[in-house]
């Protein structure tokens, strides 16, 4: 077994270091992440690709990841909000940041997008996701189902949840069916908390995970999941006899993800809303819009109609259950292949078909 380093953050970033960092081309690739959310499946990926591994984390977490022979170096950085301290290390050692969800909630929109190591993916789609109006626009754009946005609660006549701006996983959203129930609710939030209310569609929550090659042009479905949210998805083992005299509302905290497989006949709608998805993302982020992996988070009502709740521009949790393939995966692929070793290939094609230009930031 190879050797691990451990290593603690180099010094502060310097002029030259930065030069570097945009200049140095050439040599072996190796790819590199933050140790959380889907670094091991990520890591994993790119190693069975012949990659050599980086794993950036925190000192509560460098035991964890070092257990792992795919992970070639630990590099420890006391926060994750001190990621530009490795940056010159990772230019020496000519690697790509594979971002997933925590690139933005642990380093912030600003730091993501200044980030000087060679980046999987387009940065500026991160603006058309982050924004919850330019993201509603790029999707009705790309013709897909949304549900309705409420913009005065005195419009509230039945289910509808607010969400918080910012928020993921779910957290401090609430669900209300009046403009005196969201009044009620309202005064919990702190004064000036950005919000979006939404009405509320009842059906059953799936996420679809897709990838799509810049360099082949293709769509790929992935996987699928079904999140487990807290508390909503154990109230319904409560009889509402039982529920009525006590105060329980339902709230939507990310705490888990079930694997699923979609009825076949909606496959066809599946795949095609993603392309859209594509499409429309090339219209409103010019030229490259989005690539590599993301998920159309949806809910399918009895008429079978998907509506889409929400779009994440990259890897997503759920593809963590697949980190051996999975049953789309394997229609697609001879071999194990997790999204994490999609992305290593598609590095790997672009690489050796001279177009990392095409994939970078
Ligand atoms: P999100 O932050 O948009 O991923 O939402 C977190 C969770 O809230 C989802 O997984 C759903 O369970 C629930 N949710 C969000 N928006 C809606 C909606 N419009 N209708 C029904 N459930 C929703």
């Amino acid at each position: 077994m190879k050797a691990k380093a451990s290593k603690k953050a180099g010094g502060k970033t310097t002029a030259e270091g930065m030069a570097m960092a945009k200049t140095k081309a050439g040599g072996k690739l190796c790819v590199a992440t933050l140790g959380s959310h889907s670094a091991l499946q990520i890591l994993k990926g790119a190693k069975d690709e012949g990659f050599e591994t980086v794993c950036v984390t925190t000192p509560n977490r460098t035991k964890l990841y070092s257990a792992y022979k795919f992970i070639d170096e630990v590099m420890e950085i006391p926060s994750f909000k001190e990621f530009d301290s490795v940056e010159d290390e990772l230019a020496r050692r000519n690697a790509v940041v594979v971002p997933h969800g925590s690139f933005v909630e642990y380093l912030g929109m600003e730091a993501n997008k200044k980030m000087r190591t060679k980046y999987f993916g387009n940065k500026h789609i991160l603006d058309w996701e982050t924004d919850r109006e330019k993201q509603r626009k790029w999707l009705s754009m790309a013709g897909l189902r949304l549900p309705k946005q409420i913009h005065d609660a005195a419009d509230i006549q039945g289910p509808t949840i607010v969400k918080l701006y910012g928020a993921k996983g779910g957290k401090g959203y609430f669900f209300v069916k009046n403009k005196r129930e969201f009044d009620e609710n309202i005064k919990k939030l702190p004064a000036g908390e950005k919000i979006s209310i939404q009405e509320y569609i009842i059906g059953v929550p799936l996420y679809i995970h897709y990838f799509y090659s810049p360099l082949d042009k293709k769509l790929e479905i992935m996987s699928m999941d079904i999140r487990y949210e807290s508390n909503v998805d154990s109230l319904g083992r409560i009889p509402s006899k039982h529920q009525w005299g006590f105060d329980v509302e339902p709230s939507y905290v990310v705490v888990g993800n079930k694997p699923v497989v979609l009825r076949e006949s909606m496959l066809a709608e599946a795949f095609s809303m993603a392309e859209r998805t594509i499409k429309a993302s090339q219209k409103v982020c010019p030229p490259r819009g989005l690539f590599g992996p993301f998920c159309l988070e949806t809910v399918i009502t009895p008429k079978m109609e998907f509506y889409v709740i929400e779009i994440s521009a990259r890897i997503v949790a759920g593809t963590n259950l697949f980190i051996n393939g999975s049953p789309y995966a394997d229609l697609l692929y001879n071999e194990p292949m997790s999204t994490g070793r999609r992305v290593a290939r598609e590095i790997r094609n672009a690489e050796k078909q001279g177009r990392l230009d095409e994939i970078l930031d």
